[in-house]
């Protein structure tokens, strides 16, 4: 059985070319990047080249780009670095209530060390108004962090408008954009932002290697302490071969991004349109326009997201649903109940992300398996009106 995989806001395969050029820093070169040798400097400079390129990508210099181990790390460095650093400025940071877990549960973390948090609301779309941040400011405000685009439902934020609001008050701009770079075009100068969080494998590079973008002049606390590496912000021996992967990860996206972005719109858009006339009550989740080019959700009435993928996976289809099953306990994801959702709405999601291999082949199967699923779901479940 073909496997369909739908799931790349999860992670992507790594481009062959990718991996390709990986290879030589886990064999001939692999030497550490920090010793005097030939075989280190080799891999020096397979580093220095791979920042250029991971800087280029987003409109960044050399000199603002860290590496660290993914989306996560990034995010964490910035918000705890930002307050480390800023602590005689105050300690009141906004964030949305839609961020990632990676950038709620650090702010839950600094919330036990005496940080005041906010957490703004969405509309039903998932989209944050600016004009909420610019009422949430207070004096002690010294951080804002708004995601770019949210991963379960796409919606993209208005940054550009909320940067004006940030630059103007001398408040420190971070973003999450682990799921638009390589996929949208992303310019820290147009979006007005201080610190930006990618990671390697949502743009087919490998796992365990992301960068945060630090704005020349920003004031940030290193995060990780020990030798001088990545300019003092962040110890360690570099991951020379992830980091390869990252930079030619970016150097592909660079040339591809504005034809994919343009194939995969045109392909979520119709599936879209089609399952809307194969089944009846399903909603679109997230903004109908301002939203990834890969990303579809959709909530399916009377019947749980769960089954569903269940059902989808034994048919090859890898999809995700916005639900994470805890304990036995179906959670209902935070983003679909920030974003007004039902319970019952938000536990029949259902997302579908596309991807670089993705054809409209493997949609047009998704199209024929999911009817029948739907209507078989539908026949047992409590939940549909008989
Ligand atoms: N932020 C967002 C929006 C994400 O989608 C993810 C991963 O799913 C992360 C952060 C975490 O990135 P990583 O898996 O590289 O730690």
């Amino acid at each position: 059985m073909k496997r369909i995989y739908l799931d790349y806001a999860a992670t992507t395969p790594v481009h062959p070319d990718v991996l390709r050029a990986m290879l030589p820093y886990f064999t001939r070169a692999f030497g550490n990047p920090s010793s005097i040798h030939a075989c280190a400097q080799e891999a020096k400079k397979a580093v220095v080249a791979a920042r250029r390129s991971v800087a280029a990508l987003i409109g960044a210099d050399e000199a603002e780009i860290v590496f660290t181990s993914g989306g996560t790390e990034s995010d964490n460095y910035a918000l705890q670095g930002v307050c480390l650093a800023n602590e005689d400025k105050g300690n009141h940071i906004i964030i949305t209530a839609i961020e990632h877990h990676a950038v709620l549960e650090t702010c839950q973390h600094l919330e036990k060390r005496g940080y005041s948090v906010t957490y703004l609301p969405v509309d039903r779309y998932g989209m944050v108004d600016p004009d909420d941040v610019k009422k949430a400011i207070k004096k002690n405000t010294i951080l804002i962090s708004v995601m770019h685009a949210n991963n379960e439902i796409g919606t993209i934020q208005p940054l550009v408008a909320i940067g004006r609001i940030t630059r103007g008050a001398g408040i420190y701009f971070h973003t999450d954009a682990v799921q638009t770079v390589g996929h949208i075009p992303v310019d820290v100068n147009k979006l007005g932002v201080d610190l930006l969080s990618m990671s390697a494998h949502k743009l087919c590079g490998p796992k365990g290697v992301g960068a945060l973008y630090i704005r020349k002049g920003a004031r940030i606390a290193p995060f990780v302490h020990g030798g001088g590496q990545e300019g003092g912000r962040r110890a360690g021996t570099e991951n020379v071969p992830g980091m390869v992967g990252f930079g030619k990860a970016a150097e592909i996206a660079r040339w591809e991004l504005k034809e994919e972005a343009g194939r995969l719109t045109a392909l979520r858009d119709s599936f879209i349109k089609e399952l809307r006339e194969r089944i009846d009550d399903v909603h679109l989740n997230g903004h109908p326009v301002q939203r990834l080019p890969n990303n579809i959700n959709i909530s399916i009435s009377f019947i749980e997201g769960e089954a569903m993928l269940l059902t989808l996976d034994l048919k090859g289809i890898c999809a995700s649903t916005g639900s994470a099953c805890t304990s036995g306990n179906l959670e209902p994801s935070h983003v679909l109940m920030a974003a007004g959702c039902s319970h019952e709405q938000a536990r029949g999601s259902l997302r579908f992300t596309l991807g670089k291999w993705t054809e409209e082949a493997d949609l047009k199967k998704v199209l024929d398996v999911l009817p029948p699923i739907v209507k078989k779901l539908r026949a047992m479940s409590p939940l549909t009106k008989k």
